[in-house]
C-alpha cells in the first residue's frame, strides 16, 4: 500500500484498537464496517444538506435577479419617458428663447460668464463669444445711477436673486444700448454657490423713448439746452462714472456780467435773444460729449468730462468767455457782453453735485469780483470769501430800512477861485459787526442782487433831505452829486424816484446832480440818452463819472446832455510827470470845453497835481487834498466856516 490511509479512517481504526496492518478479528471488522458505513451516511447527509442549501440560494438569487430585471425595465422606461419630456420642454424653451428678443445667461462661481443664448447677439449685436470668461457685459459706460449699481452689487455679493437691473452699454459699433437683466443664484446640494443664471432683455427702444420724453421735459424752453434738473441728474451720473473709473472732471459755471442791466434797459425780448445766442455759441464750442446747460437766468454751466489739466481747462474757459464776449447784433444794435467763469473739479473741489455746483458758483463769484470777463478756480480760501459775500448780501437786505446806511460828502472846489462848488454824496454802510464799510465792499453785491435799486433810492432821498436840512440851518448848501448804478439807471422808477426825492425836500432840481459812469453809458448809448434827456428836462445836472476809462466815442459824447465830465483818478494820479496822463488830461479838457462841459478832476492828492490842473484850465477839483469824504456835520462846519469868511470879507 503506497497511499497513506485517510486520517479519519486511521482515527476509527485507532479507536477500535486496530492498526490497519493486521487484519482485525470478526467483531472488530464488524465494528469497523459499521463505523465506515456511518461515515458514508454522514457524508451523504452533508452532501444532501449542501445541495439543499445550494438549491435554496440559487432560487433566491433567481428571484432577486428577476426583481432587479423588472426594476431596471421600469427605470429604463421612466428614463425614456423623462428624456422625451425633457427634449420636448427643451425644444419648447429653445423655441421661446429664439422667438423672444431675450436671452439666457449663466455665470460660474467666480461670476464669469459661461453661457449666453443667441438672443444676446440678436438683440444687441454683441458676439456672446467675446463675453465668455468675462465678469461683466459692460466693462465701460455703465449708464445707471450710482444707487442702482450699488444696490445690484450688494445683491450679487450676498448671492441673492436680483431683478430688473437696467443699464446702458456700448455696442461694438459704438452706439449705446440699454439692457435689463434678472438673475438667480445657483447652489449645489451642499449649498455651495455655483454661479448665477438669468435672463436679459433689450430695452433700448423703450429707454430711448422714455429718455426723449424726459428730455423734452428737462430742456430749457428758451435755449433748448438741458435745464437745471437735467443737468443735476447728468452730473450725478458723471460723478458715478468718474468715481468708478477713478477719473476727474470739471464744472465751468458761467454767469453773464451785467446781463440784468441789459435786460432791464433793452427789454426781455432782447435779453432772450442774447441768452439763446450765447447758449448756442457755448454748445457749438464744446465737444459733443461735454454737457452744456442753462441753470436759469443768465447762468450757464458746462460739464467737461475726461481728464483735463489746469492748462487745458483754462484754455476752454478762455474760449467760452471769448464766445460770450463776441459782439451780438440785436435789432441792428451791437451789444458787447462779458461773462465770468468759475471752475470746480471732481473730486478735489466737491464730492457731490450740490458741493460742486456751489463751489463753481463761488469761483464764478470770485471772477466777477476780480473785474469780470475772467475765470477763477475754486479754492478753499475762495469758499470763505464766497460765504462772506453770501452773509453780507443777507445783511445788506433791509440795511437802509434799519438806518445802517450813511452818506459822506466830499467837497469839490472851483480851481480858479478855490470856492466850494459842490459835494459828492458817497454811501457807507455802518455794518452792525464789521464796522463802517466803503461802497467798494457792497455796491457790486447790491448791483448783482438787485438790492441796489432800494439802496439807490435811499441815497437819492437822503442826499436831498440833507440839502434841505443844511438850507434850513441857514447854510449855503452846494449842489450835491449822487452816483447812479447801472441797474438803478436802467430801472423804470428812476425818474419818479428823482422827482419824489426833490419834491419831498422841496428842492430845486438843479441842486441835484447825478453821476453816471462812462462805461454804463456805453453799454447802451441810445437807451441811456433817452433817460438822460428826461433827467435833463427835469433840470437835474448830469456828470459823466470815471471819464477816460470807458472808450466813449467822441461823436457820442456830443449828443449827451451832460454838464460835467469827471476825469478819472487814474489819469490824475500820474500828473504832472506822466506825459500820457498830462496829454489825456489836456485833451479831455479841450474836448469837454468844446462841448460846453465842465471838467472835474477826481482824486487830487497833491499840490503839484492841483497846480498842473489849474494851469491847463481844468474847472474843478475833488480829492483828498481838498477834503476827504466826511460826515454831514463835518461838512456843515466847513460850510459854516466858509459862510463866516464870506461875511468877514463882505
Ligand atoms: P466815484 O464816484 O468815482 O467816487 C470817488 C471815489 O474816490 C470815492 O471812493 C472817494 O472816496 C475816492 N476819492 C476821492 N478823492 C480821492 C483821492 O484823492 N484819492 C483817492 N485814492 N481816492 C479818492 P468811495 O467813497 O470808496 O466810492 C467808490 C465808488 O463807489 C464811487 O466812485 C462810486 O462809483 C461808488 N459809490 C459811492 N457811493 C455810491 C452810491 O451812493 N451809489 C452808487 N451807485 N455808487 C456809489
Ligand atoms: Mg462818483
Ligand atoms: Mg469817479
Amino acid at each position: 500500500m503506497t497511499e497513506p490511509l485517510h486520517p479519519l479512517l486511521t482515527r476509527q481504526l485507532r479507536r477500535l484498537g486496530l492498526d490497519g496492518v493486521e487484519a482485525p478479528a470478526a467483531a472488530g471488522w464488524l465494528a469497523l464496517l459499521e463505523r465506515v458505513s456511518q461515515a458514508y451516511s454522514a457524508g451523504d447527509q452533508d452532501r444532501y444538506l449542501l445541495l439543499r442549501s445550494q438549491e435554496q440560494t440559487s432560487g433566491e438569487m433567481a428571484d432577486l435577479y428577476a426583481a432587479l430585471q423588472a426594476e431596471r425595465d421600469l427605470l429604463e422606461t421612466r428614463v425614456r419617458e423623462r428624456t422625451a419630456a425633457l427634449r420636448l420642454s427643451e425644444g419648447r424653451l429653445a423655441n421661446l428663447v429664439s422667438l423672444s428678443a431675450d436671452w439666457i445667461w449663466e455665470q460660474d462661481a467666480n461670476l464669469r460668464f459661461t453661457y449666453f443664448s443667441d438672443g444676446l447677439r440678436i438683440a444687441t449685436g454683441i458676439d456672446p463669444a467675446t463675453l465668455i470668461g468675462r465678469r461683466r457685459v459692460a466693462t465701460d459706460e455703465i449708464d445707471a445711477t450710482p444707487e442702482a449699481i450699488a444696490n445690484h452689487l450688494a445683491l450679487v455679493k450676498a448671492r441673492a436673486p436680483f431683478r430688473d437691473f437696467s443699464y446702458g452699454l456700448r455696442r461694438p459699433d459704438g452706439s449705446v444700448c440699454y439692457i435689463r437683466v434678472s438673475g438667480e443664484p445657483i447652489f449645489d446640494a451642499e449649498n455651495r454657490f455655483q454661479g448665477y443664471r438669468g435672463v436679459g432683455s433689450d430695452e433700448t427702444q423703450s429707454t430711448l423713448a422714455a429718455r426723449h420724453a424726459q428730455q423734452l421735459a428737462s430742456l430749457d424752453s428758451l435755449t433748448g439746452l438741458p435745464n437745471r434738473n437735467m443737468f443735476i441728474a447728468e452730473l450725478e451720473l458723471a460723478i458715478g462714472r468718474a468715481r468708478r473709473k477713478g477719473e476727474s472732471f470739471a464744472l465751468c459755471f458761467i454767469d453773464l456780467d451785467r446781463f440784468k442791466t441789459i435786460n432791464d434797459s433793452l427789454g426781455h425780448a432782447a435779453g432772450d435773444v442774447l441768452l439763446t445766442t450765447i447758449g448756442a455759441r457755448l454748445r457749438g464750442l464744446l465737444r459733443d460729449s461735454d454737457l452744456v446747460a442753462r441753470l436759469g437766468g443768465d447762468e450757464f454751466v458746462a460739464l467737461l468730462e475726461g481728464p483735463a489739466d489746469a492748462a487745458a481747462l483754462s484754455a476752454v474757459a478762455r474760449k467760452m468767455l471769448a464766445a460770450v464776449s463776441d459782439p451780438t447784433v440785436i435789432d441792428g444794435r451791437t451789444l458787447w457782453l462779458t461773462g465770468s467763469c468759475g471752475i470746480a473739479r471732481f473730486p478735489d473741489d466737491g464730492e457731490d453735485a450740490a458741493a460742486l455746483l456751489k463751489n463753481a458758483d463761488a469761483a464764478m463769484y470770485q471772477a466777477k469780483g476780480e473785474g469780470k470777463n475772467t475765470f477763477r478756480y475754486y479754492t478753499a480760501a475762495l469758499a470763505a470769501q464766497a460765504a462772506h459775500a453770501f452773509a453780507l448780501e443777507a445783511d445788506l437786505r433791509g440795511a437802509a430800512e434799519r438806518g445802517e446806511l450813511v452818506l459822506h460828502y466830499q467837497p469839490k472846489i472851483d480851481l480858479a477861485t478855490g470856492r466850494l462848488r459842490g459835494v459828492e454824496a458817497l454811501v457807507r454802510w455802518q455794518h452792525p459787526t464789521r464796522g463802517l464799510l466803503p461802497p467798494g465792499d457792497f455796491i457790486a453785491l447790491a448791483e448783482e442782487s438787485g438790492l441796489i435799486v432800494p439802496i439807490g433810492r435811499w441815497v437819492l432821498d437822503a442826499a436831498c433831505r440833507q440839502l434841505r436840512a443844511w438850507g434850513d440851518a441857514g447854510l449855503d448848501a452846494p449842489r450835491c452829486a449822487v452816483n447812479l448804478s447801472a441797474r438803478q439807471f436802467g430801472s423804470e422808477s428812476l425818474l419818479d424816484d428823482v422827482r419824489d426825492s426833490l419834491r419831498h425836500s422841496a428842492l430845486a432840481a438843479d441842486m441835484l446832480e447825478v453821476e453816471i459812469t462812462e462805461s454804463l453809458l456805453m453799454a447802451n448809448p441810445e437807451r441811456a440818452n433817452l433817460t438822460l434827456d428826461e433827467l435833463h428836462a427835469l433840470g437835474v445836472h448830469i456828470a459823466i463819472d470815471d471819464f477816460g476809462t470807458g472808450y466813449s466815442s467822441l461823436a457820442y459824447l456830443k449828443r449827451i446832455p451832460a454838464h460835467t465830465v469827471k476825469l478819472d483818478r487814474s489819469f490824475v494820479s500820474g500828473l504832472p510827470a506822466d506825459r500820457d496822463d498830462a496829454a489825456i488830461t489836456q485833451a479831455v479838457i479841450a474836448l469837454s470845453h468844446s462841448l460846453s462841459m465842465q471838467v472835474v478832476a477826481e482824486g487830487v492828492e497833491t499840490d503839484a497835481q492841483l497846480d498842473f490842473l489849474r494851469r491847463v484850465g481844468c474847472d474843478q477839483a475833488q480829492g483828498y487834498l481838498i477834503g476827504r469824504p466826511m460826515p454831514a456835520e463835518q461838512l456843515a462846519k466847513r460850510l459854516r466856516a466858509i459862510g463866516n469868511l464870506l461875511e468877514q470879507a463882505a
